[in-house]
């Protein structure tokens, strides 16, 4: 039977909608709390899916998104420009490594996987080189739930496995930890390099895939061999993009300039829907023509939308004048030391941090439901998946409100294991 108003209209995400118990609404959000309807106040762990860096409600982006309301909510972006985007572009470009100065806005992660997939393809159209028809991309990785993307994301464990049939056919391996899988990737990319288009990467952290980490020197590796085959690397910084490593950008660590970055999540504070595909200039030129087909195909119809990008401007701003990255290694040690006392803890295979990220791995997919509900007595928003507990906070929470996170996940999974 189809439940009863008021969920009967509203198809959720990543939800068995016969089986899911209602969810909880949210009325409001105060700083890095999240305060129901029924008046609880829960601290949040996961900053709404890595969005919120600078937490909810902050009045430098609420004024900024509110003045540009009154002035100018929305207008098309083709045939039309504003400041608001001119100045993100500029200072995005500034801002992430080398010459990646060339800056496609769009609404969400995803399609800023699109795009960056559409631009490698038509790079070599545009080039004059035809059967460059794949991507090469790794396993555990996530890129998001649209067709393109979700052909890179992991083929056998990851959530869309059961639309291979429907997907672009991609070529996957595993990141290179070892000499043996440098060897191998090496060894794809030679025989395939003719029928690829592009590498693509989550750096530092493949995030929805199961928030595995890697060190930069396999960053470092994979950059180097998809340039010694002549491969444009796409590095998607949508989770890892603005702090949430440690730095502004994960492939700042590994001192890798990739050809195409993604950027979303965090862009605007995660105040507004906004993503960016960024190209450097060797991917530029090759669109740069007298040919109006060589154009890049592209036009969401809300791209550069004035709010979202007056968002984004604002949220640049915090990284200036508050001390964001300071907050993230504080967060970092905090979380290593917080969560440390769960490799003792039967039942947990793993616990990793990196920059403001923690996760901790049970050696078998826990009672989601009984884990979640478990959190949520003790006041905590998070959001558990498969084998993974993952902590992901605002990087201004305060010290108060990250023991209680990591207390709290410690005497949960304690008590599961
Ligand atoms: N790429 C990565 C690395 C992500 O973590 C995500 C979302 O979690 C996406 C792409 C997709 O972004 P969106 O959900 O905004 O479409």
């Amino acid at each position: 039977m189809i439940r009863e108003a008021p969920a009967r209209h509203l198809w959720r995400p990543y939800t068995q909608m016969r089986r899911a118990p209602p969810p909880l609404e949210a009325v409001a959000t105060r700083g890095t709390r999240i305060v129901l309807a029924d008046g609880r106040e829960l601290v949040d762990g996961i900053a709404s899916w890595w969005t919120a860096v600078h937490g909810y409600n902050h009045p430098h982006i609420a004024q900024a998104v509110t003045d540009q309301l009154a002035r100018m909510p929305h207008v098309m972006f083709g045939g039309l420009t504003h400041q608001p985007a001119e100045r993100l572009a500029a200072r995005l470009a500034a801002l992430l490594p080398g010459d990646l100065d060339h800056v496609f806005l769009s609404d969400s992660g995803s399609v800023a996987v699109e795009v960056a997939l559409k631009m490698a393809a038509q790079m070599w159209i545009n080039r004059g080189v035809s059967g460059r028809t794949r991507v090469l991309a790794f396993r555990g990785g996530y890129h998001g739930d649209t067709m393109g993307a979700m052909s890179v994301c992991d083929p056998e464990e990851g959530m869309h496995r059961r639309f291979g049939a429907y997907l672009p056919d991609q070529l996957f391996c595993d990141l290179p930890r070892s000499a043996a899988e440098t060897t191998a990737l090496d060894a794809t990319l030679a025989a395939h390099r003719q029928t690829l288009a592009a590498v693509i990467v989550e750096p530092l952290v493949q995030g929805a895939g199961g928030m595995r980490m890697h060190p930069p020197e396999v960053l470092a590796t994979v950059a180097r061999l998809a340039r010694h085959h002549g491969l444009p690397l796409i590095a998607d910084e949508i989770f890892t993009g603005f702090g949430r490593t440690g730095s502004l950008f994960a492939c700042e660590q590994a001192g890798v300039v990739p050809d195409i970055l993604c950027l979303s999540k965090a862009l605007t504070g995660g105040t507004m829907a906004l993503a960016a595909t960024v190209a450097r200039g060797e991917v530029f030129e090759a669109f740069w023509s007298e040919d109006p087909a060589a154009a890049l195909m592209h036009g969401p119809t809300f791209m550069a939308n004035p709010l979202a990008c007056a968002a984004a401007n604002a949220s640049l701003d915090l990284f200036e004048t508050e001390p964001r990255l300071a907050q993230a290694r504080v967060i970092a040690l905090r979380l290593a030391d917080g969560l440390e006392s769960l490799r003792r803890v039967s039942g947990v295979a793993d616990v990793r941090t990196l920059g403001a990220i923690g996760a901790v791995q049970f050696s078998r997919p826990p009672d989601l439901a009984v884990l979640k509900s478990r959190l949520l007595d003790r006041g905590v928003w998070v959001r558990p998946f498969g084998d993974i507990v993952y902590l992901t906070p605002a990087l201004t929470i305060a010290d108060g409100d990250l023991d209680r996170l990591t207390d709290a996940v410690v005497a949960v999974v304690t008590d599961l294991g």
